[in-house]
């Protein structure tokens, strides 16, 4: 009873959707087959009918990767999971799986810099209208959704700022205006925040961040309830081959067994790095969710259990002065990744978010002191005294 939803997440992480083979073997099986043969034709024609239950070719489903697709649905409490090659192959199957020409869609301007390609360039090619609003702001979101829309597309702590959205409200307003609603749940990790049940419809993840965490793989979930993935999703997916390989849901499975105690970790010394950064003289402003001094604090404790893995801070001094510190680092390395083992820090205006331009920047808050820092497993102390070090040099110190 390996998949029964009344377990509790420690323990699906670990045992969620396993399903043996008759060699009764401890670890999830790696299934890293293209294809399955039949019995005769006559099963491989009930197959192709959907009479039988029997797996068909890999880029429709795969018994490692369908294990991982339960396990995932399980953590999340969906009713369904369609795993993908990249984080990005899943957002753009959970919008183009559904949408049509003449659809509006609706997003929060603090959007990964790919997910913001699509709806700003992307989706306009196909005759999708698109809209931006600033996330935080009900306002905006009010007078968006005061017309008929589609589909609402939105990130929760957002990348780099850390803006949290209001979903149960906006949700409901997407509703009233025909939308579902997707949230790209990457920052807030399927163990801190839960958006279906705060209204959301559709859940997307890059498994490339918490859930590999290790810094191997790239893979991406859409889940939902089990009718729009079996009807709207998967014959997307299907025909058009964003399939996740057997070998990386092998690894992603592996991954989830220690995402509990990965993230737990992160989280507490990302809220010590955010205390510790706040003191330092080089450093002009802290932004971590759980912080007092965060705008929306209140929101973002009752929303998600935990801040997360990643800290903002910007030093003063602009570009030369952030670009000293990350220069300075010796154990945080100068990655564009996150949600890794390994502690990274990036400088957003000039790496992840150079392509949206200085007016989009400016309106996102991303100045040119901005550094991004996903926190890993490293001691507290030795981060601490790596940060102290570095930004120390701005001052002489
Ligand atoms: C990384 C990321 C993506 C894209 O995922 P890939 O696995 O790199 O394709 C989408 N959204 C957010 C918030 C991300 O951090």
């Amino acid at each position: 009873m390996t998949s029964s939803p009344a377990y509790r997440p420690a323990t699906l992480l670990v045992q969620g959707g396993i399903e043996r083979s008759p060699f009764g073997e401890t670890a999830e099986a790696l299934y890293l087959t293209s294809g399955f043969v039949y019995d005769d034709a006559e099963q491989a024609e009930a197959t192709f009918k959907g009479t039988i239950d029997h797996y068909q070719y890999t880029r429709f489903s795969n018994p490692t990767v369908a294990m991982l697709e339960r396990r995932l649905a399980l953590i999340e409490g969906a009713e369904a999971c369609c795993a993908t090659a990249t984080g990005m192959a899943a957002v753009n199957a959970a919008l183009f799986a559904q949408l049509k020409a003449g659809d509006r869609v609706v997003a929060s301007r603090a959007l990964f810099g790919a997910c913001h390609w699509i709806v700003s360039t992307l989706l306009p090619r196909f005759g999708i209208e698109s809209e931006f609003v600033d996330g935080s702001d009900l306002v905006q979101w009010r007078a968006a959704l005061a017309k008929p829309a589609a589909l609402v597309l939105l990130e929760t702590p957002s990348n780099p700022m850390l803006e949290i959205v209001d979903l149960r409200a906006v949700a409901a307003l997407a509703h009233a205006a025909g939308a579902i609603v997707v949230v790209d749940n990457v920052f807030a990790t399927p163990l801190l925040q839960k958006p279906l049940q705060l209204g959301a419809d559709v859940v997307v993840y890059s498994c490339t961040k918490h859930i590999d965490g290790q810094g191997r793989v790239l893979g991406g979930a859409v889940l939902g309830t089990k009718k729009w993935i079996e009807e709207t999703l998967q014959p997307f997916v299907r025909n058009t081959g964003p399939a996740l390989s057997p070998f990386n849901a092998w690894l992603l499975l592996k991954g989830l067994e220690t995402l509990g105690l990965r993230v737990e970790a992160g989280c507490r010394t990302a809220a010590a790095l955010a205390d510790f950064l706040a003191l330092q003289p080089g450093v002009a402003r802290v932004w971590y969710p759980t912080r007092a001094d965060h705008p929306q604090c209140a929101l973002a404790m009752a929303q998600a259990s935990a801040g997360g893995t990643v800290v903002t801070f910007e030093v003063a001094g602009g570009k030369d002065a952030a670009f000293q510190v990350l220069g300075a680092l010796r154990l945080v390395r100068v990655s564009n990744n996150l949600g890794d083992s390994k502690s990274l820090a990036t400088h957003p205006a000039t790496t992840t978010h150079m392509k949206i331009g200085v007016g989009e920047r400016a309106r996102l808050g991303i100045t040119d002191g901005v550094v991004r820092l996903s926190v890993g497993l490293e001691d507290v102390e030795d981060l601490k005294d790596d940060l102290g070090q570095a930004l120390a040099t701005l001052t002489g110190g």
